[in-house]
């Protein structure tokens, strides 16, 4: 293996930064590794290999000018395929944008290509970023790199498995019921949802805009915070947008250390249906972090087991309204065009054969939790269950810094195990579906293998709105004190696998 590939990105720009290497190389280094194996992974929907050669030569010709560049510089990565980028597709892995092409650039970005990261194109997803394994995809399912049977966790699979498979060596996402930090969590990642509102959604296709957030995704938690300082900030384009400074993330991520932090053990995320080796890694690295002087106690959330099915129809009432510009007038592919069809039929037609069943499914649920009369029974009720949810996190964030629980519930299943059950596929996100109601940040963090099937657990961090530098203060201690227990980073593990090969 090319030891490019298996480079931090921190490491990646400090070595363009000074010529040790150039961007050309290292971008070179990663389009070869997704000719190799993305066949396999299928994490790649696009491959933007000129544009990504031509913008890591405009950055090596800067660095050779003199100029100084920020730390990310000429660093390869890919982007969920819901971020517009004009001259790529961006088909939200949806039969019904295959090949559009959007007029315009995202806000997020934009700020990767003002920062000179080059994009290598973008990644797979759930349609819409409706799943919880990828496997909703027009194009195919992702596969997990450590068990190509096992799903890489969704909607952003793709982006997750490229960091995982070494495709690339950052990545980003969306986050409106755990996709960034699902897939970081059974892909052995990390991945961060920042506050609602941190990151600019200009840009990136409306799936339900009171829960949407984008955020950065990595294989270790310096590179994570790099990537997040670039991609935050306030955007007069999005209505939502946060005006206030980034908080501290690149500073907290070098911290590595928890003294006299209060983390607080969500006793409602936990137990019945979680996997045995998902509690054990989950308990030894609270056990970690108290041995590092942080002070464990124990809070209880008790409306958090409302949580998924208040989701479940905050969620699909947003899709139903924003799904409805897809009706191949202002958006998608036609179908049934002919001259024989009134505008109404080629809206049915179209629908009908682009949308997938899981998205045809969310539209009816929303539009009949929305309908006159049903309104207030299920959408109001479910807004009524969200801020309970909300005051259970102010309540729990009296009493500490941190919330903490594990990130999903079991490791990675197997593909097809759960695609014709979506009462069990949306099981996979009861960790994370609180901290979208509520609109604070959190994230997740590998924490080892689960001895029974050898598959990663990830760890999550929840923290008050705006305070993501203590969500990586301790992701930054939990993975100093991993890699002192391991002797390396948990992603080193199938570097030695492949090599043995
Ligand atoms: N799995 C969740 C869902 O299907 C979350 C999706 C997401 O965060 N985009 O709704």
């Amino acid at each position: 293996m090319n030891p490019l590939i298996h480079t931090p990105a921190v490491e990646l720009g400090r070595m363009i930064a000074t010529g040790e290497t150039c961007s050309e190389e290292v971008v070179q280094a990663h389009l070869d590794r997704i000719g190799a194996v993305d066949s396999d992974i299928n994490a790649f929907l696009y491959v933007d290999t000129e544009r990504a050669l031509a913008q890591a030569r405009a950055v090596d010709a800067r660095v050779a000018a003199g100029e100084r560049l920020g730390p990310l510089a000429g660093v390869p990565i890919g982007v969920k395929d819901a971020f517009t980028y004009m001259g790529a597709p961006t088909t939200c892995g949806s039969a019904m944008l295959r090949d559009w092409r959007p007029p315009y650039t995202s806000t997020v970005v934009q700020h990767l290509l003002d920062a000179g990261l080059v994009i290598l194109g973008k990644t797979n997803m759930d349609e819409f970023a409706m799943g919880s394994s990828t496997e909703n995809s027009a194009f195919g399912p992702t596969h997990n790199p450590w068990d190509l049977t096992r799903i890489p966790g969704g909607s952003g699979g793709g982006s997750s498995a490229a960091l995982a498979a070494f495709e690339a060596p950052l990545a980003i996402g969306s986050d409106t019921g755990g996709s960034i930090r699902q897939p970081a969590s059974v892909t052995g990642t990390v991945g961060v949802k920042p506050t609602y509102g941190g990151c600019s959604r200009y840009g990136l296709v409306a799936t339900a805009s009171s829960l949407d957030q984008a955020g950065p995704c990595a294989r270790s938690v310096m590179d994570a915070a790099l990537l997040h300082q670039v991609m935050a900030g306030y955007d007069p384009k999005d209505s939502t947008s946060i005006d206030q400074p980034v908080p501290g993330v690149v500073e907290a991520a070098g911290r590595r250390d928890v003294k006299g932090m209060r983390i607080g053990v969500v006793t409602d995320l936990g137990g019945e249906g979680y996997a045995p080796g998902v509690t054990q890694r989950f308990n030894e690295t609270v056990e970690l972090l108290a041995g590092a002087d942080a002070e464990i106690v124990e809070v209880s959330c008790p409306y958090f087991r409302y949580a998924l099915p208040a989701y479940y129809l905050i969620m699909p009432s947003e899709v139903s309204s924003n799904l409805a510009r897809f009706d191949a007038m202002r958006y998608g592919l036609r179908v049934g065009d002919d001259g024989s069809h009134s505008a109404e039929q080629v809206m049915k037609l179209s629908r009908g054969a682009n949308f997938g069943p899981e998205v045809i499914r969310r539209v009816i649920l929303g539009t009949y939790a929305l309908s006159s009369g049903y309104y207030d029974a299920y959408y109001g009720s479910a807004q009524k269950v969200r801020t309970l949810i909300i005051r259970d996190f102010s309540r729990a964030f009296e009493q500490a810094d941190v919330l903490v629980s594990p990130a999903t519930p079991t490791t990675a299943f197997k593909l097809g195990e759960r695609v014709d059950d979506p009462m069990a596929m949306y099981q996979a996100d009861l960790a994370t579906i609180p901290t979208n109601l509520a609109g604070n940040t959190a994230a997740s963090f590998p924490v080892g293998l689960a001895p029974e099937d050898g598959l990663p657990v990830g760890f999550q961090v929840m923290a008050p709105p705006m305070r993501e530098d203590r969500v990586y203060q301790v992701g930054s201690a939990v993975e100093a004190l991993w890699e002192d227990t391991w002797g390396a980073p948990l992603w080193t593990q199938l570097v030695t696998r492949e090599d043995a090969r």
